[in-house]
């Protein structure tokens, strides 16, 4: 199974990994690895995380129940 950019549906080669391009790999692979990374004009980025999502801590949950009963 080839890799794929995330969000692109384009295969990727290792060709154009950061790594390979900078001599960095070590790796003699027929495809790309996990550590696959874009080598983009502005250099190495790091990978795109999710969003974190905050909730509210329990206590305030337990606060508003109470102020409810009030
Ligand atoms: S790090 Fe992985 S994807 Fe990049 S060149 Fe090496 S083997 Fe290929």
């Amino acid at each position: 199974m080839a890799a794929v950019a995330k969000g692109k549906g384009e295969p990727v080669s290792c060709e154009q990994c950061y790594f390979r391009q900078k001599m960095l790999c070590a790796l003699d692979l027929d495809r790309p690895c996990a550590s696959f990374r874009a080598n983009r004009p502005d250099g190495l980025s790091p990978p795109r995380q999710p969003v974190l999502l905050m909730r509210p801590p329990r206590w305030a949950n337990e606060r508003d129940r109470s102020d409810a009963a009030a």
